[in-house]
């Protein structure tokens, strides 16, 4: 028996990096996975990959900024597997830039991914959720820095921290006898995933360098290295499967130390 045998899972931003671990992790502990993202070529062929090694996945093309694309994403996952019982939100971008450089067109993308996104899912999911039964688990993936600040990433720390306070709030709001829907968030540190090399902008002391993961962990982190996608996706594991029913409104830090000084 998986972690997660029969539950229904909806992974956003499932086609690489954190999401794709999500829904490897989640579909070889037995749950059913809908893994959506903008990218069709990564993520079919992820989904294909998953159903080879003996799991069930679809991909669904999905800009989780949508609003209209939503309920459309939930009725097929709701037709394909018959329910829905977790939700990883985790779409999101980070663009670096010192908060007097930032465009206001770069601000407003930033949060429609991640604040807005999130949002979204989980007003779509949680009818869902009551659809299928008591119960649910909701995972927002947050950051490190949507716990404490950091120059050059203002507005992401906005758009995550605003993902942690948001988390706690619906986790009220869902945790009565009715829904019994619990929602938590998670704080990835340093991981290793191509979303370093996307960042658009330069560095907070204005050289124009890509962003190596291994290095800044070798300097920041104390347990010396990055973490891997695999790693948070563990911890979504935990959170999604019935080991963590007690769990709600809660906060957890995968970081290797980074902000535990
Ligand atoms: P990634 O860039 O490797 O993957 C992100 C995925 O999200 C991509 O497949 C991309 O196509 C998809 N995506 C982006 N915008 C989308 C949209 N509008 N609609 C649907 N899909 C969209 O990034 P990652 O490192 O795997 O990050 C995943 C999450 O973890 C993000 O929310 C990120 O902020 C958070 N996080 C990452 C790190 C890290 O160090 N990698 C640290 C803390 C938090």
């Amino acid at each position: 028996m998986g972690q997660v045998e029969g539950k229904v899972a909806i992974v956003t931003g499932g086609a690489a990096g954190i999401g794709a671990a999500c829904a490897e992790t989640l579909a070889r502990e037995g749950a059913k996975v809908v893994l959506t993202d903008l990218d069709a070529e990564r993520g079919e062929a992820l989904a294909e990959r998953l159903r080879a090694a003996g799991g069930q996945a679809r991909f669904v093309l999905q800009d989780v900024t949508d609003e209209a694309r939503w309920p459309e994403a939930v009725t097929e996952t709701e037709r394909l597997f018959g329910g829905l019982h977790v939700l990883v939100a985790n779409a999101g971008i980070a663009i670096i830039s010192p908060v007097v450089d930032m465009a206001l067109a770069d601000w407003r993308r930033q949060t429609a991914v991640n604040l807005d996104g999130v949002f979204l899912s989980v007003k779509h999911a949680i009818p869902a959720m009551r659809r299928t039964g008591k119960g649910g688990s909701i995972v927002m993936m947050s950051s490190v820095a949507g716990l404490r600040g950091s120059a050059g990433l203002a507005g992401y720390s906005a758009t995550k921290g605003a993902v942690r306070l948001f988390a706690k709030s619906v986790a009220l709001e869902c945790a009565g006898a009715r829904d019994g829907i619990r929602v938590n968030s998670v704080h990835p540190g340093i991981i290793d995933t191509a979303i370093w090399e996307k960042m658009p902008g330069g560095l907070p002391d204005g050289r124009n360098a890509p962003l190596d993961p291994r290095a800044i962990a070798a300097q920041g982190v104390p347990l010396g290295e990055p973490g891997q996608a695999s790693d948070i996706a563990d911890g979504v594991l935990y959170l999604a499967s019935d080991a963590s029913r007690h769990v709600t409104g809660s906060e957890l830090v995968i970081d290797g130390g980074l902000t535990a000084g």
